[in-house]
């Protein structure tokens, strides 16, 4: 599984590509929806630098949409339709990581990291650089425990303790690698079917997952006619402040918004009932909260009515200390009709977490039959605040 990774991280060069799309498709899962999963799960795309996720999108994208578009930040937005009610769904393609900030003497790295991590999710951890020639691989040390004093033994380090080592002595050994400030680093943490249980663990699910579920989706309404507008975009940006959203919406200037996202769960050792409700293999999710937005209570209330009319279990979620794109989505175009939908995930924000195949196969189904439900009367009703005349 190491080489797989390696792969995909050599894949972005463009000399080699053709030669790794042999090779790829030689090793590749025979499911083609585990097929890109694990493409998009192993292509590293740290905020600011989505390209390979990008490279994987876009022609995906492009094939199932009448025009495509980028915004001058870098998402790509592919329409289907051109009349009718603009809908946007959206899905960010960046992933948590860093950036190198400097080489130190001894040849270490220190970093600057982008989105919200943990301080006790870094350390020992495997990572990627991507430098200029090429990819890099590292290591955030960790203290050796034969010599760290006993009340530092259950200590969390912080971050700006840690350092990447990537076997270099000295300032030039790692400026030999291709290494500089600014570079990007993501998370070294290969796909893998978790022993046929049905959940696959890998990086970068927040919000990989959401990208393969709008592929998904977009391939299924690309076949099925309706009246519409339905603007499929994967945005840049998100872990750092929803950046490529607010962008994307400018342009696309939604009547109502769709966040595709990776949710979280309660059902792990420690986790407490009041932080969250949902679980891995409960079914799609709906967050009716969540510290960046408040769904629209009529959305909400069609997205209850389509998930029973078609037998899928939903789960309802109010999350504090989370944000996604639906946030911006509601603040553009004078204000917008929204909701998040999301596929439950597993130790979000961390090298490691775990997605279910059959939440994800229902939240397509979810978002499909939503999305068919919609049209201009429908859409003018969600966005109607008139109160009710007695
Ligand atoms: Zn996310």
């Amino acid at each position: 599984m190491r080489s797989s990774t390696h792969l995909a991280l050599l894949c972005a060069a463009p000399l080699l590509a053709t030669l790794c799309s042999a090779s790829a498709a030689a090793q590749a899962p025979p499911d083609p929806t585990v097929r890109l999963l694990q493409q998009l799960a192993d292509a590293p795309g740290p905020p600011g630098a989505e390209e390979p996720v990008r490279a994987l999108m876009a022609p995906r994208m492009k094939a199932a949409s009448d025009r495509l578009q980028y915004d001058g930040l870098g998402s790509v937005i592919a329409q289907q339709g051109s009349t009718g009610p603009r809908i946007m769904v959206d899905a960010h393609m960046d992933e948590l990581g860093g950036m190198v900030r400097r080489i130190t003497p001894n040849g270490f790295l220190t970093m600057q990291m982008l989105g919200g991590w943990l301080d006790q999710a870094l350390p020992d951890q495997r990572w990627i650089i991507l430098g200029s020639k090429g990819p890099v691989h590292a290591v955030t040390g960790i203290r050796d425990i034969h010599v760290l004093p006993a009340d530092d033994r259950t200590k969390v380090f912080p971050r700006d303790s840690l350092m990447l080592d990537v076997g270099a002595h000295t300032t030039a050994e790692a400026a030999a690698l291709g290494l500089s400030p600014g570079d990007p680093v993501v998370p070294d943490a290969p796909f893998t079917d978790m022993n046929g249980t049905g959940n696959y663990l890998g990086k970068a699910w927040d919000d990989r997952i959401g990208c393969a579920a709008l592929i998904a989706a977009m391939e299924r309404t690309a076949q099925a006619p309706h009246p519409n507008q339905i603007f499929y975009v994967a945005t840049v940006q998100e872990e750092i402040g929803l950046r490529g959203a607010r962008t994307a919406a400018q342009l696309v200037k939604p009547d109502i918004g769709i966040a595709l996202e990776g949710g979280i769960v309660g059902d792990t050792p420690g986790s407490h009932p009041e932080e969250t409700q949902a679980t891995l293999g409960g079914g799609p999710g709906i967050f009716l909260y969540d510290s960046s937005a408040l769904a629209n209570r009529k959305v909400v209330a069609l997205v209850k009515k389509t998930a029973a009319a078609k037998n899928i279990p939903l789960q309802l979620d109010l999350v504090q200390g989370y944000g996604d794109d639906s946030a911006e989505m509601q603040l553009s175009n004078g204000g917008t009709p929204t909701v998040n939908i999301v596929v439950p995930v597993r130790y979000t924000h961390a090298h490691n977490g775990i997605v279910n195949r059959q939440d994800f196969d229902r939240t397509v189904d979810l978002l499909v039959a939503l999305l068919q439900s919609l049209d201009a009367t429908t859409v003018q009703q969600l966005r109607d605040f008139t109160p009710a005349t007695p």
